[in-house]
């Protein structure tokens, strides 16, 4: 069976949830092979193997010095020589760029923001606000696809793990542009964003800096937070939160909007959302279009109710 290449998502050596789906994916087209930039892939190692890894191939830490670049290079180089099916890839705004350079260097193509794949390589994507569903295939050498977290369900399933260790020749262009600084994102216990199963977000109908009513919702539910570019724009949440067509793309199990109206720019960014909450008080906002599950009300009496009905529990 061929190899699909998964690279690993981890913060500080904390494989992150997409990487058990790009892995469960990875399993319905062949052999999965994670690949680990960076230090701490001994203790990770049989982390990924529960999820059907039979191969950890691991790059020196060295490679996270730099840009993009040189996991393109590391990524190119092990589908080359393996001859593997696809590689995989959470759609992050880094890995899609990663993605497309390692596509150029195969030769092959990149299809990012996927939310689903199937054993044949076809991928599907999520379009126009949700009005569209569209499918895709690579017709020339080994597809990168990168998925959107949350599309796939992760599933246990025991690979061997083996660790190979690799290294990869860097050329000029690949480290000219190199890290200077990471500086980690204060957000408490909260999940992150992107990969957290429920999100709260809140909108213009928030009405002031004041989003504790969105916070303590979410905290009720055990969600990350998120928040509609005019929230972002009038200076209310921070702009790492914004969800949509120049924020962040997200799929959680379950999406509650609170005073959001639902412009195309912001379904953009939740659309492929399991369940959709909207709390809007005006009925004729386009969120309820998309909403399974519509409140028509002031976000500041029914938020607070919710929280209490599920703290109760
Ligand atoms: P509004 O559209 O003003 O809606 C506020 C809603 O709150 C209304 O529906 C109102 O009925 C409701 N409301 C008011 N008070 C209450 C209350 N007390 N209780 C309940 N409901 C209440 N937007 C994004 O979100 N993300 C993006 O990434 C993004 N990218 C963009 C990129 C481009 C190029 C452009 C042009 C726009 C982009 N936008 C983006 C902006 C987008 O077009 C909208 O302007 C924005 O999403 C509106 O945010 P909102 O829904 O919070 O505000």
């Amino acid at each position: 069976m061929a190899e699909v290449l998964v690279l690993v998502d981890h913060v500080d050596g904390e494989v992150k949830k997409v990487t058990n789906e790009l892995l469960t994916a990875a399993r319905r087209v062949g052999e999965p092979a994670a690949v680990w930039v960076g230090a701490g892939a001994d203790a990770a190692a049989p982390k990924l193997a529960e999820f059907g890894a039979e191969k950890v191939y691991t790059a020196s830490s060295e490679l996270n010095d730099y840009v993009v670049a040189p996991k393109a290079e590391l990524l190119a180089k092990l589908a080359g020589e393996n001859s593997a099916a696809a590689v995989l890839v959470s759609a992050t705004p880094e890995n899609k760029e990663v993605a497309a350079r390692t596509a150029v260097k195969l030769g092959s193509g990149a299809l990012t923001d996927v939310v689903d794949v199937t054993p044949e390589l076809v991928t599907e994507h999520s379009i126009f606000g949700g009005a569209t569903v569209t499918h895709a295939k690579v017709r020339t050498g080994a597809p990168v696809v990168a998925l959107r977290p949350n599309s796939v369900t992760a599933e246990a399933s025991q690979g061997a793990g083996a660790q190979e260790e690799v290294s990869v020749d860097l050329p000029e262009s690949a480290t000219s542009a190199k890290v200077v600084e990471r500086v980690k994102q204060e957000r408490g216990a909260r999940p992150e964003l992107t990969e957290a199963a429920i999100v709260v977000s809140g909108g213009r109908g928030v009405g002031s800096e004041d989003f504790s009513v969105v916070e303590s919702l979410a905290d009720s539910l055990g969600a990350a937070v998120g928040a509609s570019r005019a929230a972002v724009d009038s200076g209310w949440y921070p702009n790492e939160f914004q969800v949509g067509q120049t924020g962040k793309t997200i799929s959680p199990n379950l999406y509650i909007a609170l005073g959001i109206s639902g412009a195309i720019q912001h379904r953009a960014g939740m659309q492929t959302s399991k369940n959709i909450v909207a709390v809007n008080k005006d009925p004729e906002a386009p969120i309820h279009e998309i909403s399974d599950f519509s409140v028509v009300g002031d976000l500041h009496k029914v938020a607070p109710q919710l929280t209490d009905e599920v703290n109760k529990r």
